[in-house]
C-alpha cells in the first residue's frame, strides 16, 4: 500500500500519524583521543573549533532542524579555561555552553555525555559542570554500555546517582541515547524507536514500569535518515508509530566543509520536513512528544 503522505490526516482514527523523529547528536571526547586531544587539550585548536562549533549551531537554526549537544567533562573544563571576555566577545557575552543553551532551546540542546567505564567525571559530575556554565540539566545520558551485559553501566541510571568528582552533586536520568558495547567489540545499538528497557540482560525488551527510556538512533547518519523515510514512503512502517533516528558526528572533527555537508544533509529532506514525515526534535523533546502523543506506546525498529 502506497500512500501520499501530504494527504494524510494528522491522525488515522485514534491513532497518531507515523512519523520520523531526528536529531543530530555530536560527541566531545576526553584525552587521550587522537582527534579531541586537539581541542582539548590546545587552546589554539579549542578557538578554531569554537568558532566552527557556533557556526554549526547557527547553521542547525538557519535550517530548522535540531541538535543534541554531548559533551565531556574535559571539555567542559576547556569552556571554563579558555572563554575569555574576548572570546564571549563573539556570543554575546556568554561562554559558548550558555550561549548554545540559549540560542534555540527548542532546535539546540545540551546533554552529559562521559565514559563512566573508564573512571573519573561521571554523568552526576558532567550534568553539574554543564549547570554551572549555563546549561539546563535535562536528564539525557549521552552514550553507555548496554553489551555484554556484565559490563553494561545504564542500570545504574534507574536510580539518583551522585558525583565522583564533587560527591554532593546528585543527578537524576530519563533519557537513554547511544547504547553501545564495551570497546566497541559487539554491535552497537542500531534500533529506532523509543521503549524503555528492562533490565540488564534485557535492553531489547519494554518494560512499562521502568523508569528510562531509551531512544533509538538507527545507523547513526543520514543514509539511516534516508532509509527510514524510504520505508515510511512505501508504506513498510508500522501505524501511528514514533520511529527515531539521530545523524551523528565527533565535533573535534568539524569543519567548514562538514558544516556544510550536513546542512545539504537536511536540505536533502526538506520536502518530508514541510509535510510531516520528518519532525526533526531533540531528544528530551522527542521523549515529550512520545508519551503526549503517542502514548508511551513502545517500539523497537532494527534493520
Ligand atoms: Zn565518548
Amino acid at each position: 500500500m502506497i500512500s501520499c503522505s501530504t494527504e494524510k490526516k494528522e491522525t488515522a482514527g485514534d491513532q497518531p500519524r507515523t512519523r520520523i523523529y531526528a536529531t543530530f547528536v555530536s560527541h566531545n571526547e576526553r584525552s587521550p583521543h587522537a582527534e579531541c586531544d586537539p581541542v582539548v587539550t590546545d587552546q589554539a585548536g579549542y578557538l578554531a573549533n569554537r568558532a566552527l562549533t557556533r557556526k554549526f549551531a547557527e547553521m542547525i537554526v538557519t535550517h530548522q532542524a535540531a541538535w543534541d549537544m554531548q559533551s565531556d567533562y574535559q571539555y567542559l573544563e576547556a569552556v571554563q579555561a579558555w572563554d575569555t571576555d574576548t572570546e564571549k566577545a563573539s556570543t554575546d557575552g556568554k561562554n559558548l555552553i550558555q550561549y548554545l543553551a540559549e540560542l534555540s532551546p527548542d532546535r539546540i540542546v545540551l546533554d552529559a555525555h562521559g565514559h563512566t567505564e573508564t573512571g573519573g567525571p561521571n554523568y552526576a559530575d558532567i550534568s553539574y559542570l554543564h549547570e554551572l556554565l549555563g546549561a539546563p540539566r535535562n536528564g539525557v545520558v549521552g552514550g553507555f554500555i548496554y553489551d555484554p551485559t556484565e559490563s553494561e553501566t545504564w542500570t545504574q541510571f534507574e536510580t539518583i546517582t551522585t558525583g565522583r568528582v564533587n560527591p554532593a552533586v546528585a543527578w537524576a536520568s530519563d533519557i537513554l541515547w547511544g547504547g553501545g558495547t564495551l570497546n566497541h567489540q559487539g554491535v552497537d545499538d542500531t534500533s529506532s524507536g523509543v521503549w524503555r528497557p528492562k533490565d540488564a540482560s534485557n535492553f531489547y525488551v519494554d518494560d512499562p514500569g521502568a523508569h528510562l527510556v531509551n531512544i533509538g538512533a538507527y545507523w547513526g547518519n543520514p543514509e539511516g535518515l534516508t532509509d527510514l523515510l524510504d520505508k515510511l514512503h512505501s508504506g513498510r512502517l508500522e501505524q501511528g508509530r514514533m520511529y527515531t533516528a539521530a545523524i551523528f558526528f565527533n565535533q573535534c572533527t568539524l569543519s567548514d566543509d562538514i558544516v556544510q555537508q550536513l546542512a545539504v544533509d537536511i536540505d536533502a529532506h526538506a520536502a518530508d520536513a514541510a509535510s510531516g514525515d520528518l519532525v526533526w526534535a531533540t531528544l528530551p523533546e522527542i521523549e515529550r512528544i512520545w508519551r503526549e502523543d503517542y502514548s508511551s506506546t513502545p517500539i523497537i525498529f532494527v534493520q
